[in-house]
């Protein structure tokens, strides 16, 4: 893949690992199983354990903005190589992160690992040494944010395919799409020439945050993504010479469309490197850096590195207790549901059978107590938001806590509301509440807030 790179004059390496001290402290490779997939990187394949070709340094991508002095962090993270022992390596992870009181979800499976997770420091710090020992002759990209508490309610580590598989599809990971850093991109999204930009997200995400000029996606959910649900050429020809770029949250939903888009003929096929949560890392770095050196140079530092990030709009959906991460813009282009008021805050439907996850306002939300729309204020099965709880008086305005309390996922042990396995609302009976599959996961956008199917 680095080769790949290099020969298409790209550098992976980006400079966003500044104040971050690497090598993190040894932790002793548990995963032998991890094999070589870019054996050309070393003189000659060595045998493992232990790797005899020292691991490639990762990347870790932070944003300067946020505070880090707070105790715990986020780090998400993928890899794209082939594990022979992936049952192995679900066990000896889900030990790993459990004794360190890790939460979060992680799949592995034979194509590679897919994770979010959330812990403290140190045991972060540990994790991605280990992942790193595991996989020596890949390039890991960690996402690292720092947060108040664990952003998770509790730890899932599963055999399980990375994102959900597109119509079945079984796809030649090893012919993906072109990395692109986060300058790069911009360098791209800046040409006049004719590209198509696509959103690899689902629809509720983009009404949130995205690349100017990027349509709301169609698919009602990742695994209907497909060329022509994007309006993409048919054309032979065409598929061939028109630049295709794409971009998700954290960057391995695009490994696995572009590796579609591949198979299909397309020949141009780009991806933003680390996904957006990657690209506004840089972005702040960029800013934060310019600024410094303005001050240096005897400027307020204020306007230096402009405002927010160029291409981008509004904030970043994320699939952990925040919903919503800024990406240093303050244009908010989330639009309440009921009276079209920008607003940023998610919430799932009320209505069990309907679970839409929708924007609302928080003038709507006291008045509107979590439900979508009029009909799912008075279907059979409702989950009323403890509106009244937050704010002591009903119609009264929220507070930003209280808010924050009643939308954001469960808090780390708690039960998740937004589960019906988890807690039978008080206007379903019990005996409708057993009968029940206590599986549902929600229609329309067929998505839910902190859902385990979601991924990055
Ligand atoms: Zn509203
Ligand atoms: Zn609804």
């Amino acid at each position: 893949m680095r080769l790949l790179l290099l020969s298409c004059g790209l550098s992976f390496r980006t400079p966003c690992a500044r104040g971050l001290r690497w090598p993190l402290p040894r932790v002793p490779p548990l995963l032998p199983h991890a094999i070589h997939a870019s054996p050309r990187l070393c003189a000659s394949p060595p045998p493992l354990p232990p790797p005899t070709c020292p691991a490639l340094e990762p990347v870790i991508s932070t944003n300067p903005a946020l505070d880090m002095s707070l105790t715990f962090r986020t780090l998400a993270f993928y890899v794209i190589s082939t594990v022979e022992q992936p049952q192995r390596m679900v066990e000896e992870h889900s030990a790993f992160l459990a004794e360190r009181g890790m939460v979060g979800r992680v799949y592995c499976c034979a194509d590679g690992v897919n994770a979010q997770v959330s812990g403290d420091v140190h045991a972060c710090d540990e994790y991605m040494q280990l992942l790193v020992s595991s996989f020596p002759t890949q390039q890991l990209l960690f996402k690292l944010d720092p947060v108040a508490e664990v952003a998770f309610p509790k730890l899932r580590v599963k055999l399980k395919a990375l994102v959900p598989s597109l119509q079945g599809e079984r796809l030649n990971l090893a012919d993906r799409g072109v990395d692109l850093s986060p300058v790069a991109w911009d360098e791209m999204m800046a040409e006049p020439s004719h590209k198509l930009l696509l959103d690899v997200r689902n629809g509720y995400e983009w009404d949130v945050g995205r690349f100017a000029g990027a349509e709301r996606p169609r698919a009602a959910q990742f695994s209907d993504s497909d060329a022509a649900l994007y309006g993409l050429p048919q054309d032979e020809q065409e598929r061939a010479e028109t630049p295709v770029m794409m971009y998700c949250t954290g960057g391995i939903r695009c490994e696995y469309f572009s590796a579609k888009l591949k198979q299909s003929g397309f020949k141009k096929v780009y991806k933003l490197q680390g996904g957006v949560q990657h690209y506004g890392n840089e972005f702040a770095n960029t800013k934060k850096h310019a600024e410094a050196a303005s001050m240096e140079e005897g400027g307020n530092g204020g306007s230096a590195g402009g405002g927010a990030a160029p291409h981008w709009k509004g904030s970043l959906f994320v699939f952990d207790r925040r919903n919503v991460m800024p990406m240093g813009s303050d244009e908010v282009v989330g639009r309440c549901a009921h009276c079209g008021a920008p607003t940023e805050i998610f919430l799932n439907c009320g209505n069990i059978d309907c679970n839409k996850l929708h924007l609302v306002c928080s003038k709507c939300l006291p008045r509107t107590q979590g439900y979508c729309c009029e009909s799912c204020s008075t279907a059979p099965r409702r989950r009323p938001l403890p509106v009244s709880d937050a704010t002591g008086a009903e119609g009264a305005l929220l507070s930003a806590e209280s808010i924050a309390a009643l939308t954001q996922g469960p808090r780390p042990g708690a039960l998740d509301p937004n589960k019906l396995s988890s807690i039978k609302p008080a206007n379903v009976p019990r005996k409708a509440f057993d009968a029940d599959t206590h599986g549902f996961r929600g229609r329309g956008d067929g998505s839910i807030v902190n859902g385990e199917e979601e991924v990055a």
